[in-house]
């Protein structure tokens, strides 16, 4: 059963055509790479997803649940990476996380499991007593994936989670990406460059000013570009 799906989603900013009928799902399990410039209408898709925007028209859905109609149910089964990671500057990483696990409502044995997992899963065991402030980009970006994944969600969204990142960090990125998706979760991820997703999607889709040019696997996209 398809786990992500948007279905004739539009979104108007004032006369900015952000997005423009876009339709397309996404299997339990699989890596959907999300390709286009800035500016194409990638993050305001995936907001919509997350239920921090509504769409104009249309729907989308996460686990069948609607981002309109159920948007509490969807916000259970979803994690979130945002492309910046916001202002937390006087915590350390393990307060961070935690502040995330008590957002979503974790407790007792549950919540301190679950950050165990995350920080051993995300490689920041390490790095738990020490304060966000003067993190390199790749282990904020490690932050961020655990952050997106401490509520064990069934369906993750990650915005540019390769930007900016060198090309070590970008490999122990993909792993764990592929990783989570043999487990079976659903991954949406977005980037601006085919060859940074290419190894690790199922398939892709190229967005252009707010409208899906094309679907398919990397190989049937790049033969058509
Ligand atoms: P991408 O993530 O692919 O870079 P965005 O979804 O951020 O693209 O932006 C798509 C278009 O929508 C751009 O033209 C952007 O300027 C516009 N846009 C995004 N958010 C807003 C907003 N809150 N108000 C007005 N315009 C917006
Ligand atoms: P392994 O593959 O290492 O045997 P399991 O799937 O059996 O791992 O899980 C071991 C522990 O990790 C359990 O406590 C489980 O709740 C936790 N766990 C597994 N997957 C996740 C996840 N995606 N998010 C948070 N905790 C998880």
């Amino acid at each position: 059963s398809d786990c992500i799906e948007l279905r004739r989603l539009y979104r108007y900013f004032g006369k900015t055509k952000a997005v423009h009928d876009i339709s397309f799902s996404v299997p339990r399990g699989h890596v959907f790479g999300y390709i286009g410039p800035n500016g194409a209408g990638k993050t305001t898709s995936m907001r919509i997803l997350s239920t921090l925007d509504l769409p104009s028209y249309g729907d989308a859905f996460v686990d069948g649940f609607s981002v309109v109609n159920d948007p509490e149910l969807v916000r259970r089964r979803l994690g979130f990476m945002p492309d910046s990671f916001g202002t937390y500057r006087d915590v350390n990483c393990e307060e961070y996380l935690d502040f995330f696990a008590r957002a979503y409502g974790l407790v007792g044995r549950e919540r301190t499991q679950r950050l165990k997992w995350v920080l051993e899963f995300t490689g920041t065991v390490g790095m738990k007593d020490k304060p966000i402030r003067g993190l390199s980009k790749g282990m904020k970006q490690r932050l961020c994936l655990g952050r997106a994944l401490v509520h064990d969600p069934a369906v993750m969204i990650l915005d540019e989670p390769a930007a900016g990142l060198d090309p070590r960090a970008r490999i122990q990125l993909r792993k764990m990406i592929r990783e989570l998706a043999d487990r079976g979760k659903t991954i949406l991820i977005s980037s601006h460059i085919l060859t940074e997703l290419a190894e690790m999607c199922d398939a892709v889709g190229i967005i252009e000013q707010g409208q899906l040019l094309a679907t398919g696997s990397v190989d049937e996209i790049q033969l058509q570009r």
